[in-house]
């Protein structure tokens, strides 16, 4: 089968009420929303409507999650790629797949672009210059250079980017008129904690026995995305046993399999 270039989404559900917590960020996007649903109120004046917007913040805080609720909110199509998909890449697939991605973006105007891990191609560049793959990086980072600073006053796509290591990211990407806004996306606090839990047990068979106050308490460092992992894992182990509904002690055993996971992925990286 041929290889997928990038998803397409025309019909997105997801809105802002599905993204817990993150209520800095939730406002930032929300001029995003604004700008892709009125873009005359602000052209009439002479203003230019942003090209892109960066997410930063650690893995699994909801940066993907945001940015198709930017678009689900407007109700426009969202196209997406990850920038580790360009790893390995023949010459010239990158550079061609961005142009396909940015053409197709525009004919579905008003659109989001959405790009995860952007530091793969959007490193700064001289580094790992021994890396044979530099080159088509490269190639791929000036072609979507190129795509945004082509996108004229009325193009209406606006391209977020996201990425964990916005440190090690070419300061070009950052120049004004191309990723110039950056919004962080933090881990949750308690309280958001709470609140992501709260998104995730929606669908799920509860017990009177749960304690929202005492599993956001016992979760200091997790990830939305480590929270959502934990109430299905709690599923799974009280289905396992049978059970009508899931438990307290469901999840105090769906948190430890999730930090055993954790421990060991930390493991590895050092
Ligand atoms: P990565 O950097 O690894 O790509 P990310 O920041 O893009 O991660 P997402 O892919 O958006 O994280 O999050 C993964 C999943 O975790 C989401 O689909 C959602 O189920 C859950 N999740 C993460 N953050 C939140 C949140 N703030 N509210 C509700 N669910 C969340």
């Amino acid at each position: 089968s041929k290889a997928k270039l990038f998803d397409q989404n025309t019909e997105v559900k997801t809105t802002f009420k599905d993204v817990a917590g993150l209520e800095g960020a939730k406002e930032e996007v929300q001029e995003i929303v604004d700008f892709l649903k009125f873009p005359e109120k602000y052209t009439t004046l002479g203003g230019k409507i942003p090209k892109g917007a960066l997410l930063v913040g650690p893995p699994g805080t909801g940066k993907t999650l945001l940015a198709k609720a930017v678009a689900g909110e407007a109700k426009v199509p969202f196209f997406s790629l990850s920038g580790s998909d360009f790893v390995e890449m023949f010459v010239g697939v990158g550079a061609s797949r961005v142009r396909d991605l940015f053409k197709q973006a525009k004919e579905k105007s008003p659109s989001i672009i959405f790009i995860d891990e952007i530091d793969a191609i959007g490193r700064a560049r001289g580094k790992n210059a021994m890396s044979g793959s530099n080159d088509e990086r490269e190639n791929t980072l000036n072609q979507l250079l190129t795509e945004m600073d082509g996108f004229g006053t009325n193009t209406n796509v606006i391209v977020i980017a996201a990425t964990n290591r916005a440190d090690i990211l070419d300061k070009a990407l950052m120049r004004a008129g191309r990723f110039d806004r950056q919004i962080f996306v933090d881990l949750p606090d308690v309280r958001e904690r709470k609140e992501i839990f709260e998104v995730h047990l929606r669908p799920l068979k509860k017990a009177k026995d749960l304690d929202l106050d005492f599993l956001s308490k016992q979760t200091p460092g997790f990830s939305g995305a480590d929270i959502a992992n934990v109430c299905n894992e709690a599923a799974l182990i009280a289905a396992r046993q049978g059970k009508k509904a899931v438990d307290k002690q469901d999840f105090l055993d769906a948190v430890d399999r999730i930090i055993g996971g954790l421990e060991k992925k930390n493991k590895i990286i050092t």
